[in-house]
């Protein structure tokens, strides 16, 4: 079979110093099961280039598994491990680079240090982009204060991928339910909620170049997008917009299929964001390789559009 090529986007390691931010969610993992997964964001030689190969997968982006320093309440320490966990994926890197490429971890505690580790990342380091894991301590990137940081990201000419947390405040209605707080509903209402802060707070009509990335099928975004315009021609609330929201998906928002191993959902999502606005991504190692990669070598589209999804798109998108 003439395998399709394929680069992957939201593929997880863990850094030296990074496992107690996790435990926020590790802790509810069976043990064995962390064990695993343990072994497997600790490596970066023989376990995970042995399952690319397996999969067809010729490059990943790797990012730190979350929610990383978002969730650190020392902005100094913030800032500082920011830059160790950079420069440990760097040196990784170094030793694959026909294999591996970079997403920065970013001290978004405070946007003018997130900017300056950004450019240094990017510049120095060789890094495509950032992954940031969502809200950090509660506050949301549409805030002005960012303005300056969104400013560099457009200059650099970098994706963020936004990838989910948990809940700063759990909404009331989810409180008590900890199947809905979390990964099987919860983290999609945050993520694609704080990107939508984004679109409705006007962060892309300020910068009109900036890429956000959303996995998970953009967070179930896509499938409310005529919705957005239909409702925000009604319910504006005093709120301009120099395009109508449908206009900024496929353009500033783009989306992965990490997570989302659905072809009626895959095909709703290319119809609404444009073959150029979906790429695929496993969620190495909390998803199945395999069972990513059965599902878009099987998906019912064109070759064309496959290519696009599986390699072009990224190729282009992150200049590789
Ligand atoms: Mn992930």
């Amino acid at each position: 079979m003439n395998r399709v090529r394929k680069i992957a986007l939201e593929e997880h390691f863990m850094a030296p110093g990074f496992e107690s931010y996790s435990e926020v969610f590790l802790k509810n993992i069976p043990a064995n099961v962390r064990q695993e997964l343990s072994s497997k964001l600790n490596d970066f030689d023989d376990l995970r280039l042995a399952d690319m190969d397996q999969a067809g997968v010729e490059m990943v982006l790797l990012s730190q598994s979350g929610p990383g320093v978002q969730a650190e309440p020392d902005t100094a320490q913030a800032i500082r491990k920011a830059r160790e966990n950079n420069d440990f994926l760097a040196e990784r890197i170094a030793r694959n680079p026909s294999r591996y490429a970079g997403f920065a971890t970013l001290p978004m505690q405070d946007p003018k240090a997130a900017a300056i580790e950004l450019e240094r990342a990017v510049k120095q380091l060789g890094f495509k982009g950032s992954m940031v894991n969502g809200h950090t301590l509660g506050v949301y990137y549409d805030d002005p204060a960012y303005d300056p940081f969104w400013e560099k990201m457009q200059e650099l000419d970098v994706p963020m991928y936004l990838h989910p947390v948990n809940f700063h405040d759990v909404p009331h209605n989810m409180k008590g339910h900890p199947v809905l707080a979390g990964a099987v509903w919860g983290w999609g209402v945050e993520t694609g909620t704080h990107a939508l802060r984004l679109l409705f707070g006007g962060v892309f009509d300020r910068f009109p170049n900036l890429k956000l990335i959303l996995g998970h099928m953009g967070e179930g975004l896509p499938f409310m997008r005529w919705r957005f315009d239909s409702r925000f021609a009604v319910y504006s609330q005093g709120i301009n917009l120099q395009r109508q929201p449908s206009a900024y998906f496929g353009s500033n928002i783009l989306i992965t299929t990490s997570g989302v191993c659905s072809s009626p959902t895959l095909l709703g999502a290319i119809g609404e964001m444009g073959p150029e606005g979906v790429m695929f991504s496993i969620d190495y190692p909390y998803e199945s390789t395999q069972l990513a990669v059965d599902f878009i070598e099987q998906a019912p589209m064109d070759e064309r559009t496959r290519a696009l999804i599986c390699y072009d798109n990224a190729k282009r998108i992150f200049k590789l």
